[in-house]
């Protein structure tokens, strides 16, 4: 077997003990002689599966019992509309915090159902760098302010959560995801698609304050309303059996490691590790200010592009894969999200230095 350090943004790599837990059972459940993806979601040994993944999701975020946590389908972008569908329905109005695609893409799909409107954050400064505005002002009335904590195709993540001025925050953590502590108190709703860093694609987690559930447009499909969907504690239809399981899986395999400060640190570590790097650099360029350059995405540019298919090719042949950048950035980014290891950022970077110096 040999295994590569994959970089890609999402679907991404798992972790190695999760995946070979998932092997060694994955024909015989713990004698039960199916596998888990045979049984039905209504088995008591399924139940026990998706009830411990959300007792222990709950813990390593310290979920406060007033929120109720989903396991969803549709994606990431499914909640682009779940969530205005459910919660636009005071005044009509939101104010969406724009820094990059994914939050305008939220911003656009919000305007089928309401008036949604952008207030853009993202700006270059002099330095030719990205960052993000703080001083934003939002409208008196508006039902919820929304963004996105880390923008995964530019690399920009909020250091902190953004000053909402009172009003009832969203935020799409598809991302950054149990990457570190988060105070879940502060938010009326967080999801995120758990493709980048809780399992494989196909389940969307959203935790959502229980006064904000119930009240969803008529035109909201079932599915999609959180109030069935907390009632049938989201199995009113067939949930991604597998992705939950690995979820709960990944879940563990972060409480072991000592949760969600400790995960913090690691990735703290890595992101300083090749930003470190980068800046030292005169061979590569990044794009983003400091304060604001995300610990999970980092894309960085070849100072000659014209070396840009070398460099992915010769990374690939050194076990380095799916580097090349989002088509919207072009460039390279490099994906670090929890289950890549510290050693696969030190390759990257032996591997960066080298052909800086070729
Ligand atoms: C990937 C991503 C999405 C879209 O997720 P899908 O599951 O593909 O719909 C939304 N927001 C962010 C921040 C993402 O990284």
């Amino acid at each position: 077997m040999s295994r590569v350090y994959n970089f890609s943004a999402g679907p991404s790599m798992m972790p190695l003990e999760v995946m070979q837990q998932a092997q060694s059972e994955f024909l015989d459940y713990k004698g039960i002689g199916s596998s888990i993806i045979e049984i039905s979601h209504r088995s008591k040994d399924y139940i026990a599966v998706a009830r411990e993944a959300e007792k222990d999701l709950r813990e390593l975020l310290k979920v406060p019992d007033n929120y109720s946590i989903l396991f969803m389908q549709g994606g990431g972008r499914g909640q682009f509309a779940a969530v205005p569908m459910n919660l636009m329905v005071g005044s009509g109005k939101a104010d969406y915090i724009t820094t990059g695609n994914w939050s305008e893409d939220a911003c656009t799909e919000a305007q089928r159902y309401g008036d949604a409107r952008a207030v853009k954050a993202d700006y270059r400064s002099e330095d030719g760098l990205i960052r993000v505005k703080t001083d934003l002002t939002f409208r008196d009335d508006v039902d919820y302010v929304y963004y996105c904590d880390n923008e995964t195709v530019c690399g920009v993540e909020f250091p902190e959560i953004p000053d909402a001025g009172g009003k009832l925050l969203v935020a799409d953590v598809s991302s950054n995801f149990l990457s570190k502590p988060v105070d879940v108190s502060r938010y009326g709703l967080l999801y995120a698609g758990a493709q980048k860093n809780v399992a494989p694609a196909g389940l969307t987690i959203v935790i959502v304050r229980n006064d904000l559930v119930g009240r969803a447009m008529k035109c909201c499909p079932s599915i999609f309303d959180y109030k069935i969907m907390t009632d049938k504690e989201s199995m009113f239809n067939t949930p991604p059996t597998f992705c939950w399981y690995m979820a709960g899986l990944v879940f563990k395999w972060l409480k072991d490691l000592g949760g969600l400060e400790e995960m913090g640190k690691l990735n703290r570590a890595k992101a300083d590790y090749l930003y470190g790097f980068l800046d030292s650099s005169d061979f590569y360029r990044t794009a983003v200010a400091p304060e604001f350059r995300s610990r999970m995405n980092v894309p960085f540019f070849l100072k000659d592009e014209s070396l840009n298919d070398k460099f992915l090719a010769e990374a690939k042949a050194a076990g380095l894969t799916s580097l090349k950048g989002h088509r919207i950035l072009g460039g390279m980014r490099a994906s670090i999200y929890n289950a890549m290891p510290m050693e696969g950022v030190k390759s990257l970077v032996a591997f960066m230095e080298k052909f800086a110096k070729a």
